[in-house]
Parts: structure tokens; sequence; C-alpha cells
């Protein structure tokens, strides 16, 4: 086999982004909130169906804001996965409330919404569901809780952009959302990211802490006849530069998706005799989550396999990973956050999970090279030609056990 050069996630572009960014310089207007910025909002705000959209630098600027509108203070608790990315509990800690580390269930990797109740005290604020791998948390047990117990909800939709539960866009369901368009997400722009709210009450004070804590978005709509210092803020908001990118990609956002479902699909398909075998299982994706092919992995039977999976993929230039560190076991975890339940699986994961290269560019030739090295380093003998003429093999046996049958 050639050598191949398989990044992790590689940059796929729409072919419109220059093309706007141009634009953006010649309008002479590259400051934040111009009309790139407004048309991403408008798209988001069509698409989501909510109250406002407003764009960020980033996730973590998103959800910064969203504790800020939380109103979390000085010990208030908030309720989030363990197995999360650390700006979930970032934002929670630079208010100086506790992230409170609950146990995610062995299917999704989502927050397990069983034992949200159990977490809660007379201290808990919010509760702060991770969308891993744009498969969506259990939002109905969820939010049923966060009603009875009058808590706000913050989705982490930061891997959820065009994934959907039970048919309802992720970042539709929280209080507020937060999206990211890193680079290593699925929809891009360098940096990036949005705070969606969907709750009507706090429309007004998120654009006023989107501008620095000043009500200059009520002054240009000529609200009010001078804009002033009304609030904490800080500057959010993203150049235009960034904007015109990120317009460029939500346009082609579905296509995106569909073309990384269809490098998802592949893998899938293809390590299901593996999974079969016992050798991995596979991720679990439950009917009613509509997921948008963020992540492909595998969880291995141990550290010591996945290390050796990696250096054989790696050996052969393609660049897999795995992923979170717990949060409750890193040090800033223990020293702001505690724990409620033993979070037994969050521990059992996080060592065997091994993620594979996924971007929207990847060639299904590349896939299934990925995938052939990986058979290789289980020491699986199925080559990738084989997994996809099975089907039709099973089906001639089936085909011939019936004609047996019948004599
Ligand atoms: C990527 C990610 C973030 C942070 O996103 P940025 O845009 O880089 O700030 C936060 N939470 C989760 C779950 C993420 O995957």
């Amino acid at each position: 086999m050639k050598k191949l050069s398989v990044p992790f996630s590689r940059l796929h572009t729409t072919g419109n982004e220059l093309t706007y960014l141009q634009q953006a310089i010649e309008s002479g207007q590259i400051a934040g909130d111009g009309s790139f910025t407004k048309r991403c909002q408008s798209w988001l705000k069509e698409h989501f169906g909510s109250q406002k959209v407003l764009l960020t630098n980033s996730c973590t600027a998103a959800l910064e804001m969203a504790a800020i509108l939380a109103d979390i203070q000085p010990g208030d608790e908030v309720i989030m996965p363990s197995y999360t990315f650390v700006s979930t509990a970032n934002a929670v800690v630079l208010r100086g409330g506790v992230p409170v580390f609950v146990d995610i269930r062995p299917d999704t990797l989502n927050l397990d919404e069983a034992q949200v109740e159990a977490a809660i005290t007379s201290k808990t604020k919010a509760i702060c569901p991770v969308h891993y791998a744009g498969v969506g948390s259990e939002m109905d047990e969820i939010l049923a809780i966060a009603n009875r117990y009058g808590l706000t909800v913050i989705e982490d939709a930061a891997q959820g952009s065009f994934a959907r539960y039970k048919d309802k866009p992720l970042g539709t369901f929280g209080n507020l959302s937060a999206f990211s368009f890193h680079a290593t997400k699925n929809i891009v722009s360098g940096e990036g990211g949005a705070l969606v709210i969907n709750d009507p009450e706090m429309v007004e004070r998120a654009e006023i802490i989107w501008e620095k804590g000043t009500n200059r978005s009520q002054f240009f709509r000529g609200e009010v006849d001078k804009y002033t210092w009304v609030d904490v803020g800080s500057s959010f908001l993203p150049s235009e530069l960034t904007a015109a990118f990120l317009y460029s990609q939500l346009e082609q956002g579905e296509a995106i998706t569909q073309r990384r479902l269809a490098c998802w699909n592949r893998y899938h398909w293809a390590f299901a005799k593996l999974d079969f075998e016992g050798l991995v299982k596979r991720p679990n994706v439950p009917l009613h989550c509509q997921h948008n092919a963020h992540i492909y992995y595998l969880m291995l039977d141990s550290l010591e396999t996945r290390t050796q999976v990696l250096a054989h993929l790696k050996a052969h230039g393609v660049q897999a990973t795995f992923h979170y560190v717990p949060l409750h076991s890193s040090p800033a975890g223990q020293k702001f956050g505690r724990t409620a339940g033993n979070l037994a699986v969050t521990n059992d994961i996080s060592d065997r999970i091994l993620r594979l290269p996924m971007s929207a560019n990847m060639t299904l030739d590349e896939v299934d090279q990925i995938i052939t090295l990986v058979f290789e380093a289980l020491g699986a003998r199925w080559s990738v030609r084989t997994m996809f003429y099975q089907p039709y093999q099973q089906r001639k046996v089936v085909q011939q056990d019936r004609a047996l049958s019948r004599i």
C-alpha cells in the first residue's frame, strides 16, 4: 500500500470563501456586526427558528456569554458531563461557579440523564448537556428535569451543526446553545462560534453583553439616543472576515454534512464485522437522533490496543487520535469542580476510544485504506473488498437455503 497522508481533519472549502472575503474587504467595513455577520445571523436564526443568534469568536466565548446570561454566581453549581472539552467547565468557573461532573451513557457518550436528578442540590443553577459527536443528548428527559427544578439549560452544541434530535435541530432545546466553527468542526471559519438564544427573556441582555456591556445595538436601531455602558460584557463578536468565510460554509452546510455522512457510513459498515466478532465496539446512534458525522470512533478493548492501532496508522501516514482526559481527573477539574456519582463509564471509555480521520473532502478510497489499516492492526483478515461484497454473498446463501428447504 502506498503511504497515505491523511490528517485527522482536513480543511474543506466550498469555493465561495474568497469571493465573500473579497466583498467584505472591498466594502471597507471589516469590524464586527457588519453585513456578513448579519447574513450569518439571520441564516442561523431561520435555520433554528430561534429568538436571536449572535456570532461569537468561538464556542468558548458563546459558553462564557451563556454563563453570564444564566446568572451563574459564586458557588452556583452547573451539571455537566466530565467527558467534555474544558470550555464547558471553564465558562462556569470564570463566574465563580462549580462544575458538577456526572457520568455519561455508554452508548452515546452523552450526559446520562438518569443520573442528573441525583446531582441536583439547592445550589444547582443549570444543566449543560454536550452533544458528543453531533449525536443529540436525551433532551426530552433533561428538559423535564430542568422544568421540575427551575434550572436553565445550556446546550454545548459545539459539535452539533446540522444535526437533529427528534427532527428538531440541536441547539433549539436549551434556553441557550453554543456552537463552534473552529477549524476542527464540521462548519468552519478558523476560529468562530455562535450563541443561539431561545429564551425571549435573555435576548436584550445577550446583545448588551456581546457589545462589551453597552447598548450599542439598541442605539443603531434607533431605540436609544446615545449608547453607554449598561452591564458587564466583553468583545465577543468576530470580525467581518470571519463572518464572510463562515457564510460560504453555512450556505453549503447540508452538502458538507452529506459528504461526511458518506465517509461515516462507509467506516460503520466496514467495521460491522469487527463489532460482531467482539474486537471493537462501534458508535451507537439512537434512531431518534439524526447525527452529522462529526466524529467516527471505535471503542477498543484496552489502552494497549489503542496505542498499537494509533502507531500502525501513524506509520502509514494516517493521523488518528484519542479524546478527552475526563475533566474530573484533571488538575483544574479537581480544584474547581466536584463529582456526582462514580463516573464509571467515563473512567472506562476514555482510555479506549479511538477517533479516525473525518473530513468532508476525504475520498472513499482514503476511507477504505484506513479501514484496511485498522483491520491489519487488529490482526483481522478481512479485506475491505470482501467486506463490501459480503451482503451479496449472504443474500445468495439465504436464497440457496430457501431453495433447499423447498425440496
Ligand atoms: C470544540 C468544542 C468546544 C470549543 O469550541 P471553540 O470554538 O474552539 O471554542 C467546546 N465544547 C465542545 C464539546 C467542543 O467540542
